[in-house]
C-alpha cells in the first residue's frame, strides 16, 4: 500500500528527514516539523520556505519610491509582478545552535539573471536582502494554512551547491542524515518587470521585509551619468584622428562598458 503512491508522490523534508506524502501538492506543511515547505522541481525533496509577507502593492511602492518612479505618475507601467521563490543553502551547526548566532548562508541558483546579488561565503549581506537572519529559526519562516497545495510563485532551479557540488549533488547529499549541516531554503522575492519612459526594467523587492534589493536600490544616477559621457568624449577625441567620424561607434561601446561597471559598483555597496 505504501509503495503504491509512487516514489514522484512521496517526499523528504529537507529540515528534519521525515518522510512526507503531499501527493501531487507544490507546497505542503511538514507533519514533523511544522515548517511549509516547498517541493524542488524535479526532485522528490521538499525545502522550507519563508513566507511572503508583503503584498504586490506594498512591494510595488516601495521600488517606486526607492526609484522616484511616483513623481510622474502613470508613466511607469507594471508588466509582470510575481513572487519568486529563490533557493538559498544554510549552513547550520547543530552543536551550537543559538537564536543569536549568524549561519553562513550561499546562493544556491545563479541570480543576476533575476535580478538579485549572490551570496557567498565572502559575501553574506546583500543590502535589503535578509535570507541569514529569516532563516536562522523555523519562527521567523511562517507557516501557511492547513493545506497549502498549489503556490503561485515561480521557483527558481537550484543549480549549485556547497563545497562545489552541483545544485543535484548537494540535493542528494542534503537528504541524507548527516549532510554536513547544510539545508536548502526558499526565499521570497516579488520581482517586478515595468517600463518606463519607455525603457525595460528587472527590479526585485524582498517580500518579507518589503524593502527594494541589490540592483533597485539606490543609485547615484548623476555620477554614473557624468562619468560615462565624460569617458565617451575622451575615447571620441583620442581615436577620432586615426578612424574620422567612425570614432562614434567605440567611443559609445567604452561609455557603455563604464557605465555598466559603475553600476555594477554601486550595486555591490
Ligand atoms: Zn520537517
Amino acid at each position: 500500500m505504501s509503495d503504491s503512491a509512487g516514489t514522484s508522490r512521496s517526499g523528504r523534508c529537507l529540515a528534519c528527514g521525515a518522510g512526507a506524502k503531499p501527493g501531487d501538492a507544490q507546497a505542503v506543511n511538514c507533519p514533523r516539523c511544522g515548517l511549509t515547505l516547498l517541493r524542488v522541481p524535479g526532485t522528490s525533496s521538499f525545502a522550507p520556505a519563508v513566507i511572503p509577507a508583503v503584498s504586490r502593492e506594498d512591494a510595488w511602492r516601495a521600488l517606486a519610491r526607492m526609484r522616484r518612479l511616483e513623481a510622474v505618475a502613470g508613466v511607469a507601467e507594471i508588466r509582470s509582478a510575481r513572487i519568486l521563490m529563490v533557493p538559498f543553502w544554510r549552513q547550520v551547526d547543530e552543536g551550537v545552535r543559538s537564536v543569536s548566532r549568524p549561519g553562513v548562508v550561499l546562493s544556491a541558483a545563479e541570480l543576476l539573471p533575476v535580478g538579485l546579488p549572490g551570496l557567498s561565503p565572502s559575501r553574506q549581506q546583500v543590502a535589503g536582502l535578509d535570507v541569514e537572519r529569516r532563516t536562522r529559526t523555523g519562527d521567523a519562516l511562517g507557516r501557511l494554512e492547513e493545506n497549502p497545495g498549489r503556490v503561485d510563485a515561480g521557483v527558481v532551479a537550484v543549480v549549485r551547491g556547497p563545497g562545489g557540488l552541483s545544485g543535484l549533488e548537494a540535493l542528494e547529499a542534503a537528504a541524507a542524515p548527516s549532510a554536513g549541516g547544510w539545508t536548502l531554503y526558499y526565499y521570497p522575492v516579488w520581482s517586478f518587470h515595468y517600463v518606463f519612459y519607455s525603457k525595460e526594467y528587472f527590479h526585485v523587492v524582498d517580500a518579507t521585509t518589503g524593502r527594494p534589493v541589490g540592483p533597485a536600490r539606490e543609485v547615484s544616477w548623476p555620477l554614473v551619468a557624468w562619468t560615462a559621457a565624460a569617458s565617451q568624449a575622451g575615447a571620441f577625441l583620442a581615436a577620432l584622428p586615426l578612424i574620422g567620424a567612425a570614432a562614434a561607434l567605440p567611443a559609445w561601446l567604452v561609455s557603455l562598458g563604464v557605465m555598466r561597471w559603475l553600476l555594477r559598483r554601486q550595486r555591490r555597496a
